[in-house]
């Protein structure tokens, strides 16, 4: 067994691992990254957010050509295959792992391609796809194994048309009819993804309303036009049993419905990647989702083991997880490239997008605070009419005396890069978050940004 020396060892080459790499690195500490996939990326790059997002891109794409009277006149709509569009998605997933795979060699971190598990506070065991076990000793830890869906043990995962979010990307045909399972972010974006490819999709929430996180309207709004493309929402809805048949699978519901489909994907939770890393050796103790308590440090409870991403739970995003781990090494190399993330915008990419930050009416009306709303409508915006993407509304949310914006929630093109100018004056310090700014400034014309120039106005009219 070979022994190697590091001044810090990462567990996952996700988001939360490439983030911490790269900060310890360019603070001149010897780097390397351990991770159970022969190439970096973790599951963000191959199962989770890269080809979900490039699905999602491509079934759009097929949207419009299908929809758009202009297309009419080169060719009449065509119907692509899951498979099809599945071919796109590996193509970026490719890309993706070259230009990280080159973000390792220029920092000089070692990359070892096994799986990995704490021998002792500074020693990790690498057991590679080979056999052999390579032993590495770290001065600092950072673990960013992520997550998986979870499996509850009363469902068969190994019936062939039972699926969760991994295995979905291995679908070699497309279902006339797809059951999908929990009604939460992942649930809806892969609802909006099949239904895009004519797929009859029935979306079972296990509560009354659509991500009831979100601002209502936006809610109602993504309810909306789910339905409106075929999706049929069951809510207040839970599973008694799934029984995989021979050519589908019938979803027996607690309220005594039965529901059958030729495949049923699973979209109810995620657990983190702690049990393969021998965290009884160093005393590290996880809660009932597999996750590991950190404090806002990212440090666990043994002090030179830190963790970051998925494998902390909340927000569990690759947007957070990145810069938790770079925070998670900030502390290590003891730099000023620190923060605790907690000021995370929301990004959901079904069809219509969606994206939010701050607080929505719903919490402000119970927190007392004396807000007023601004709406801009895309249906009447230029750059949306350009682009034929008339659905879609900017509601900002701002205190009606300080002017200070609030909350700012999105749904339509672009939503998901729209909210980032809201984020950025939000994010101003005193007087400088304010409404008036997005009235008081030149924005590019026309683009999507001049949303919150129209909202702005709507708002402010509204004050006397
Ligand atoms: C379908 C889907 C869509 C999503 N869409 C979005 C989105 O649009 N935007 C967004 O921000 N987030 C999205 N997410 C969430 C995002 O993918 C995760 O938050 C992110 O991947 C977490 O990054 P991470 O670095 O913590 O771990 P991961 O990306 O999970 O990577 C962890 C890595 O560690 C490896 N590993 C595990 N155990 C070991 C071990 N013992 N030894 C060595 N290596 C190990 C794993 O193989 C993996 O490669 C989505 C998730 C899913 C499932």
């Amino acid at each position: 067994m070979a022994v190697y020396s590091y001044d810090v060892v990462v567990l996952g080459s996700g988001p939360a691992g490439e983030g911490a790499a790269m900060n310890a690195a360019k603070a001149g500490r010897k780097v390397a990254v351990v991770d159970s996939r022969r190439e970096v990326g973790g599951n963000c790059t191959h199962l989770g957010t890269i080809p979900s997002k490039a699905l999602r891109h491509s079934v759009r794409q097929i949207m419009q050509f299908n929809t758009n009277p202009m297309f009419r006149q080169i060719g009449e709509p065509r119907w692509f295959s899951f498979p099809d569009v599945l071919k796109s998605a590996e193509r970026v997933i490719s890309k993706q792992v070259a230009s990280r795979t080159g973000y390792y060699a220029r920092n000089r971190i070692d990359l070892f391609f096994g799986t990995g598990s704490f021998a002792d506070e500074q020693t990790i065991e690498v057991v590679c796809a080979n056999g052999v076990v390579e032993k590495l000793v770290a001065k600092q830890i950072v673990i960013a194994t992520g997550s998986r869906p979870y499996r509850p043990a009363d469902v068969n995962f190994h019936h062939p048309r039972v699926y969760d979010s991994d295995t979905i990307l291995t679908l070699s045909h497309t279902p006339r009819r797809l059951i999908i399972y929990g009604a939460g972010v992942i649930g809806c974006e892969y609802a909006s993804i099949f239904s895009g490819l004519g797929v009859l999709v029935d979306l079972i929430d296990n509560r009354d309303q659509l991500l009831s996180f979100l601002d209502s309207e936006i809610s109602d709004a993504l309810s909306y036009h789910l339905r409106n493309s075929n999706v049929l929402i069951r809510h207040n809805e839970e599973y008694e049993s799934i029984e995989g048949v021979d050519n589908g699978v019938v979803l027996h519901l607690k309220s005594g419905k039965k529901i059958k489909a030729d495949a049923l994907l699973w979209c109810n939770g995620r657990t983190g990647n702690t049990d393969q890393l021998g965290l009884e050796n160093i005393g590290i103790k996880v809660n009932s989702r597999g996750q590991i308590e950190v404090d806002q440090n990212y440090r666990t409870e043994v002090s030179n083991i830190f963790a970051a991403g998925d494998v902390i739970g909340w927000p569990s995003l690759a947007s957070a997880a990145y810069d938790q781990g770079r925070s998670a090494a900030g502390n290590i190399v003891e730099n000023d490239s620190w923060r605790f993330v907690d000021d995370v915008p929301t990004g959901i990419y079904t069809i219509p997008e969606i994206s939010s930050i701050g607080k929505n009416e719903r919490e402000l009306t119970q927190a007392k605070i004396p807000y007023e709303v601004g709406k801009a409508f895309f249906k009447s915006m230029a750059r949306a009419q350009i682009s034929n993407e008339p659905v879609g509304m900017l509601k900002i949310l701002f205190h009606r005396e300080t002017l200070e914006v609030l909350g700012v929630h999105c749904f339509g093109y672009q939503a998901s890069e729209i909210v980032h100018i809201g984020q950025a004056i939000m994010n101003q310090k005193g007087e400088a978050n304010s409404i008036r700014y997005f009235v008081n400034t030149t924005f590019n014309y026309p683009t999507m940004a001049e949303a919150y120039r129209v909202a702005a106005f709507d708002g402010l009219n509204r004050l006397f």
